[in-house]
C-alpha cells in the first residue's frame, strides 16, 4: 500500500468565508499516484470546516445565514468560551455542525464523486494561515 501526506494552506481575509478547494485536492491525488484507495481531507483547525456540497454561490450565502442566525458571532459576552479572552465561541459551534473532514474514494486515479459534490473549506475565524491535511492512502 502506498500514503501520500499533503498540507495545503489558506488564509481568508475576513473572519468567514468559503473555498472550493476541490481542484486543490485532486492537484494532490493526481502527485499521489495512487489510482485505487481513499482521500481523506481534514481541517486542522478547530475553528475551521471540511466539508462536501454544491459549488453553487446562493447556498454558501445561504450558509453563511444559517450558521449566523444558530451561533451569532456578536454579542461575544453570550459565550462562556469567549470569558476566557478570545472572541471565537461561535467559530467552534460552527465548525462543529459543518465537520471536520470528509472521505472520497479514488477510483481510475479520481476521486470518485457523487453528483455535483465538491470539496469546501470553510472559515469561522479568519485574518490568519490555517491549515488543511490531505492524506491518501491506497495502490
Ligand atoms: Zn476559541
Amino acid at each position: 500500500m502506498k500514503s501520500c501526506r499533503k498540507e495545503l494552506w489558506f488564509e481568508i481575509p475576513k473572519r468567514r468565508g468559503f473555498i472550493n478547494i476541490t481542484p486543490q485536492v485532486e492537484k494532490c491525488v493526481s502527485e499521489s499516484g495512487i489510482k485505487e484507495g481513499l482521500c481523506l481531507v481534514n481541517s486542522m483547525h478547530i475553528t475551521s470546516s471540511v466539508y462536501i456540497n454544491d459549488n453553487e454561490s446562493g447556498l454558501l450565502q445561504d450558509y453563511e445565514e444559517w450558521l449566523e442566525e444558530l451561533a451569532p458571532h456578536a454579542p461575544i459576552s453570550q459565550y462562556m468560551h469567549n470569558r476566557t479572552g478570545e472572541d471565537n465561541g461561535d467559530a467552534h459551534l460552527k465548525r462543529q455542525i459543518m465537520g471536520r473532514e470528509v472521505v472520497v474514494a479514488i477510483t481510475n486515479g479520481k476521486l470518485d464523486f457523487g453528483t455535483w459534490e465538491q470539496i469546501f473549506y470553510g472559515e469561522f475565524d479568519g485574518k490568519r494561515r490555517k491549515r488543511v491535511l490531505v492524506k491518501i492512502i491506497g495502490e
